[in-house]
């Protein structure tokens, strides 16, 4: 039966995984703690509380209240976070999201740009959404489509993902023709599978950045004079 799906979906991942169980080394990232019997291997929540998943590196985050300033603001500088709010009716995890969505479609826009160039291929429009059961797809009108959540990923897998797309923009199907272009482009592209089979609970998990790490602005708690 022809099985004509052009969308990376998780159980993709995993079904074309235990094909490959055993046979490859982890790779990008320090190993997962094994989970026994069940494939649903995670970060442990102490390790990951309070941080951001970015480019494939849990970042710190420095999260600050300073309600002299007009909007909350969240700034990136050497794989940290510093988010100010202005109120602690602000939720900061979802101040970070926001950001890794916005910096998803730049991130995402520009690479496959490349990798299009490289593919000696054309795509016309780049949309990020907020899908949890698809990485990616593309459609007919040459129109790709990924989840920000990509962004949380190390480059690498983020290539295979892009040029797994771009690649149905020359086989419209999952055929020998179609793994053999991404191998092509993406040698050790079945690692990189084996990285989201292994990974996909923490990329889909929001960053947990609680108001319990917030660190009073001291310019606006020193002296006494600020009380409202
Ligand atoms: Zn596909």
């Amino acid at each position: 039966m022809a099985d004509i799906d052009i969308e990376t979906t998780i159980s993709d991942v995993k079904l074309f995984l235990e094909k490959l169980k055993g046979e490859l080394p982890e790779v990008f990232t320090k190993p997962m703690p094994e989970v026994e019997g069940e494939e649903k291997q995670t970060q442990p929540e102490q390790e990951t509380a309070g941080k951001v998943l970015y480019l494939g590196n849990l970042c710190e985050v420095e999260l600050t209240l300073n309600p002299e300033q007009r909007e909350p603001t969240v700034i990136l500088v050497d794989n940290k976070f510093y988010v100010t709010l202005t109120s602690k009716d602000q939720n900061p995890s979802v101040l970070c999201e926001d950001f890794l969505r916005r910096q998803a479609l730049d991130f995402l826009t520009a690479r496959a740009k490349e990798l299009a160039a490289k593919m000696e291929v054309t795509f016309n429009n780049l949309t990020v959404k907020d899908q949890k059961s698809l990485w990616g797809s593309c459609s007919q009108k040459n129109n790709l489509n990924f989840s920000y959540r990509l962004i949380k990923m190390p480059r690498a897998v983020i290539d295979y993902l892009i040029v797994h797309e771009l690649a149905h923009l020359i086989h419209f199907d999952h055929s020998a023709d179609f793994w053999a272009t991404v191998e092509k482009f993406i040698p050790d592209y079945k690692q990189h599978r084996r990285w989201l089979n292994n990974n996909k609970y923490a990329v889909m998990a929001q960053s947990n950045v609680s108001l319990d790490n917030l660190k009073l602005d001291e310019t606006n708690t020193t002296g006494g004079e600020n009380n409202v």
